[in-house]
């Protein structure tokens, strides 16, 4: 992740635009081809620069970005599939890669996306400890990468410890990212609180705590009362779990030999429809399914501004995407369907 996530939004280029001073002539970032009496990097001597080594010379954050061969890290392994080149990227590749996006959350707005000022503001609002950067994803998403776990934590968890947080009047639901991040599959992973009642004191200890979350699922933090323990009556754990499969609801404690059976009370854990792979309602009344009638639409009066709002934030200039990408052609029947 970047150092400075705040300030990470940066004007797109695309290239195509003049090269800055500096960039020796005709050889110009996305200008006209190097006509035939102007030497390619190529064909020049050892003693001449190389075009990438005057391409790094002259870096233009405005600009595209060069590959240079140094920062390049060998990865994926070049092959075919049914004639067609592919590479293959190895899971370790592939949590390396995630892993450098640090705490990351897709949300997601199931009828109309808010302007980029709203969602700053929004965002603002909520009044995180550490910085956090946004982007629109797509014409129903965002990606929002946390500095601090704690901030992740509560933008998962939601306020009231449910995972919707309202933009205006836009509700905005929220997932943990991760590579298989899927835009018409909501992922199962949410920050769920549990109480453990009548933990024996003893355990009220980070290490200890830690132990016991991660019996299930991941554990992300303790409530304050937890930590300092002022409150022993139970211990309070904000864990990651799997919400399309019923969490235990009992572990057992061997202490030295003896067992004891703790019970798990977990805060609401949202529904999981694993018929249409989203959050909010269960498989046996899925309309998406067919196993009830669809809901009416939703009207929302509010129609996200399309001016521009410089100044507003971060991603001035940037707004909502407001067609839908083309990302595939996978739900080609969307047209009217009610999204979820
Ligand atoms: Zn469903």
């Amino acid at each position: 992740m970047e150092g400075t996530l705040r300030n990470g939004s940066r004007p797109r280029n695309d290239g195509g635009t003049k090269a800055d001073n500096g960039v020796p002539p005709k050889v110009g970032e996305g200008g006209p081809l190097p006509s035939a009496n102007i030497p390619l990097a190529g064909r020049q001597s050892n003693q001449t620069k190389s075009m990438a080594d005057m391409v790094r010379e002259t870096p233009n954050p405005e600009g595209p970005q060069a590959f240079v061969p140094e920062n390049i890290q060998s990865m994926g392994y070049a092959t075919t599939s049914n004639k067609i080149p592919a590479i293959y990227f190895s899971g370790a590749e592939i949590q390396k890669l995630a892993t450098s996006l640090g705490h990351a959350i897709v949300g997601k707005f199931s009828h109309s996306i808010p302007a980029s000022h709203q969602i700053q503001k929004a965002l603002d609002n909520i009044k995180f400890c550490r910085g956090f950067s946004w982007r629109y994803i797509n014409a129903k998403h965002i990606f929002v990468q946390f500095e601090d776990i704690t901030d992740y934590a509560r933008f998962l968890s939601g306020p009231k410890g449910t995972p919707i947080w309202y933009i205006d009047r836009h509700p905005m639901r929220v997932f943990k990212w991760s590579p298989d991040f899927d835009a018409y599959c909501e992922s199962p992973i949410a920050a769920i609180w549990c109480n453990l009642i009548g933990l024996p004191i003893h355990l009220f200890d980070q290490s200890a705590l830690f132990a016991i979350g991660k019996l299930l699922g991941t554990p992300i933090q303790v409530d304050r009362a937890t930590a300092n323990k002022t409150r022993l009556s139970f211990a309070r754990i904000c864990v990651e779990i799997d919400i399309s499969k019923p969490p235990p609801e009992e572990i057992i404690l061997d202490i030295c030999g003896r067992e004891t059976v703790q019970q798990v009370r977990w805060d609401k854990i949202p529904s999981y429809c694993r018929d249409c792979k989203h959050v909010g309602h269960k498989s046996d009344v899925c309309y998406a399914a067919g196993k009830t009638d669809r809901p009416p639409k939703r009207n929302y009066s509010v129609i996200p501004s399309k001016q521009s709002h410089r100044g507003a934030g971060e991603n001035q200039g940037e707004q909502a995407p407001q067609k839908q990408p083309q990302y595939g052609e996978r739900r080609s029947t969307s047209t009217n369907v009610e999204p979820r």
